[in-house]
């Protein structure tokens, strides 16, 4: 094997620990940062007023108005309130949603950003902005979106409602499943798409047993550190492609939908490149990566089909033309038939033929 890569580290700043969101004080003065404005969605309200309250003077408030695919009138709001009340840094407390509002702020105001994660989405640790306006969903990438600190605490996903913490679980591993066949993967990111899958797997089944399992919790935001940043640092193929396509087009929800998808685009790719996805076969076991994959999450309770989503038979032609459309780079030639065929094997909930 020859070795010939580039690798960009991310710039964000990892903390990891049990009770380390109790140190957020200390992040927010390390940063150069006297006032915080603590971000967060109206469901984690509660948690964002009690952070704040433990910030004391170094906080100047909440705006608890986040919302799923970052709606820009929310983040004008934010970034008004936020003048307003002088703030010189945001700690966006919650999943992918409450961080893309820190990071829509910052991509237009270059404020410094705290992210406390809550769920395994990964946001937190890529560069990346997806926001929309009038029902159109775009993607922006800067470095100015990167968070400055990140800190995982697992205590804070002890009560991540278990449906969630499988949805986003597999969220999670997708990240990383793509990344083994990125064409811009690197030694250091195959080594965390490994570690990553194989902590997720391992601790998501413990979870389903005993959600307030410290160690499976633990174990849990570890790998979804990894996964998100594997997602942040290299490109993404035919499964992200797809589901931007039924989250941007037919409002499907986000973590559902990866968790539906991941066993079919998967398997599609890895029956052009199976050397590449040895990792799956070896972590999940299986007869094939896809065949493992589906077995995998129909054990853990996934939700398996994208016809319980409101999705209709009808809109899968429409959802191939739209994924197949300007599609991004993938280990495996896309043709429409092809993604259809896949596309209605995940809306009926078949197990993929490969
Ligand atoms: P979310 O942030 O929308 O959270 C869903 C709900 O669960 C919210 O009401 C939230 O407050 C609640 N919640 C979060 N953590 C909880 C906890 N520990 N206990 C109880 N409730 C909790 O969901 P998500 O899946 O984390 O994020 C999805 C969004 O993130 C999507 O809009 C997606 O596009 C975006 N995302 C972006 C990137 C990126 O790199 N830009 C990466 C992944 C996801």
């Amino acid at each position: 094997m020859t070795l010939d890569f580039t690798y960009q580290a991310s710039a964000a700043r990892i903390v990891f620990g049990n009770g380390a969101s109790g140190d957020v004080g200390k992040w927010v003065e390390a940063l150069d940062c006297r006032r915080a404005l603590v971000l967060s969605t109206p469901h984690q309200a509660g948690d964002a007023e009690a952070l704040s309250k433990r910030l004391g003077p170094l906080s100047v408030g909440t705006f608890t108005e986040a919302t799923m695919h970052t709606p820009v009138d929310v983040t004008e709001r934010a970034v008004a309130r936020a003048a307003e009340l002088g703030a010189d840094c945001v700690v966006s407390l919650g999943g992918g949603s409450t961080t893309g509002l820190g990071k829509a702020m910052a991509y237009r105001t270059d404020i410094q950003q705290i992210v406390i994660p809550t769920t395994y989405a990964g946001s937190e640790v890529t560069p990346i902005l997806g926001q929309t306006e009038n029902g159109v969903k775009t993607t922006v990438r800067s470095p100015k979106i990167t968070p400055e600190v990140v800190i995982y605490d697992p205590q804070l996903t002890l009560g991540l409602p278990v449906g969630m913490s499988v949805t986003s679980g597999l969220n999670a591993i997708a990240h990383a499943a793509e990344g083994l066949y990125a064409p811009d993967r690197n030694p250091i990111t195959t080594m965390m798409s490994i570690d990553g899958i194989r902590a997720l797997k391992e601790a998501l089944p413990a979870l389903i047993d005993s959600p307030r399992d410290g160690a499976a919790r633990e174990k849990a935001l570890y790998g979804a550190w990894l996964c998100g940043t594997v997602l942040g640092q290299i490109s993404m193929s035919l499964h992200h492609k797809i589901c931007h396509t039924l989250g941007g087009s037919f409002d499907t929800p986000h973590a559902e939908t990866h968790s539906i998808m991941l066993p079919h685009t998967i398997g599609f790719n890895a029956s052009a490149v199976p050397e590449l996805m040895t990792p799956i076969s070896d972590i999940f076991g299986g007869a094939t990566p896809g065949r493992a994959l589906y077995d995998f999450a129909k054990s853990i309770g996934s939700p398996m089909a994208l016809k319980d989503f409101g999705l209709s038979e009808a809109d899968l032609d429409r959802a191939a033309d739209i994924a197949t459309r300007n599609p991004y780079s993938n280990p495996r030639p896309i043709d429409r038939t092809a993604i259809r065929a896949l596309l209605q094997d995940a809306w009926s909930g078949t197990r993929p033929p490969y």
